[in-house]
């Protein structure tokens, strides 16, 4: 986490008084193990100080700014804040009240330019201020952070200590999420199969369905890196342990990513026979990293062969015509009656030479078929690979496998 400091109040570039906010404010990130790597003081220009709020919000996680929070005019944090994030402040009534309660308490007349100070941005929460009228703004964008804290060092320092230090150092803490990533299996599934699991604090275990599958994210929250690693590595050993073999990849895997590093590791060459996905498994496969060295080419059937149940002859005719080690078909047939709607999937694998064959069947949503077909074809021909390679030496190919 990296922060910086600015430091608003024309007195300061006057050399009217030291600037002992950054000092302390320094002391305090340093203590707490954050870096520090800018600290400005601007005069009181609303221009300048958007200027240096802007720098420091493309640079910096937490931007710490001290000053300009009093009710005159020359006052411009909060339009300067408002400026960058693009927002317009306007009077916030639980903060108004509390103003007014301070002035009464000390019978002191209020004026309205001290509203100025019961001011808010959507993005912005107000940080209590025990010890003046001005309270704080916290404003919390994309991950990033701009907390305003008034100039007068007594309030500054209540401020931090109470409200900001012990905040700051929770969101200092490290965390590291391992996302791993699903196929064939429902959510529900998942669900019952990592009930175990899902309702620890940390680290957390939570899934969410996507179009390629289920992902499972494993998010642990730890001091630094290395803690976070080493409590995420036991729940991932557990979480794989549950769900068997349906996980496919982690993190920035992508289907075609993982398939193709697989084809490549086979050292085999590979073609594509296509009825009902169009040409979406050879456009994924040809968009992977390096699959200029093993993809031969594909056949994308469609008119009167767009939807066909001969899989495995669609497979051998793409091997046969780009002179492949391997060939992968994929056709389909649109279910009819109470099942309309549905596509059947037939997906077959088929080694040249070896005898290795497999078919599968799968059904899918007719208006997703072109992309769930996709990646149940890839599914079916990673689970191929694996079982070619496992039986290759003994020669134990070719026995038909039907999965539904
Ligand atoms: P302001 O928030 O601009 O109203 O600040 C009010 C007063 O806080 C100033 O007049 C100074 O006395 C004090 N002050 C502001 N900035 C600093 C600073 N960086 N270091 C020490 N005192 C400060
Ligand atoms: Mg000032």
């Amino acid at each position: 986490m990296r922060a910086e400091i600015i430091c608003v109040g024309s007195e300061l570039l006057l050399g009217d008084i030291t600037d002992t906010n950054t000092q302390y404010l320094a002391q305090r990130l340093s203590a707490m193990g954050i870096d520090l790597y800018y600290s400005t003081s601007v005069g009181d220009n609303l221009g300048r100080l958007v200027e240096c709020l802007r720098r420091a919000f493309e640079r910096s996680d937490v931007i710490l700014t001290s000053g300009g929070l009093g009710p005159t005019d020359d006052d411009l944090t909060r339009e300067g804040i408002s400026a960058l994030v693009g927002e317009t402040p306007a009077v916030d009534e639980t903060l108004a009240v509390e103003l007014r309660k301070f002035f009464e308490a000390r019978r002191i007349e209020m004026t309205e330019n001290n509203l100025k100070q019961a001011w808010l941005i959507p993005s912005a929460r107000a940080i209590t201020n025990t010890r003046g009228t001005a309270p704080g703004w916290w404003v919390s964008r994309g991950g990033r952070h701009i907390i305003a804290m008034p100039g007068p060092p007594g309030e500054l320092h209540n401020m931090w200590e109470a409200e900001i230090e012990p905040r700051l150092r929770d969101s200092a803490s490290v965390i590291r999420s391992r996302t791993l990533k699903l196929f064939n299996i429902s959510e529900s599934r998942v669900d019952v199969l990592l009930k175990s699991l899902t309702s620890a604090a940390n680290p957390t275990v939570a899934m969410y369905a996507k179009q390629d599958g289920i992902h499972v994210r494993i998010t642990a929250k730890a001091e630094h890196l290395e803690a976070a690693l080493r409590a995420i590595e036991p729940v991932e050993v557990e979480t794989r342990r549950l769900l068997g073999d349906c996980v496919w990849g982690v993190d920035e895997d992508t289907q075609e990513s993982v398939t193709a590093a697989l084809v490549a590791s086979r050292g085999l060459t590979l073609a594509v026979g296509e009825a009902i996905t169009c040409g979406q498994v050879a456009a994924m496969l040809g968009s992977a990293g390096g699959s200029d060295a093993w993809f031969q080419g594909a056949v994308v059937l469609s008119g009167s062969e767009r939807y066909s149940r001969d899989a495995l002859g669609v497979a051998q005719r793409a091997a046969d015509q780009f002179h492949a080690d391997v060939g992968l078909g994929v056709c389909g047939w649109p279910l009819l009656g109470a099942e309309a709607g549905i596509d059947e999937l037939l997906i077959a694998v088929v080694q040249s030479g070896s005898g290795f064959s497999r078919t599968a069947s799968f059904r899918s949503r007719h208006h997703a078929v072109r992309t769930l077909g996709a990646y149940y074809a890839l599914h079916e021909l990673r689970s191929a690979l694996r079982l070619a390679k496992v039986s290759d030496p003994d020669g134990e190919q070719g026995r038909g496998h039907k999965a539904t």
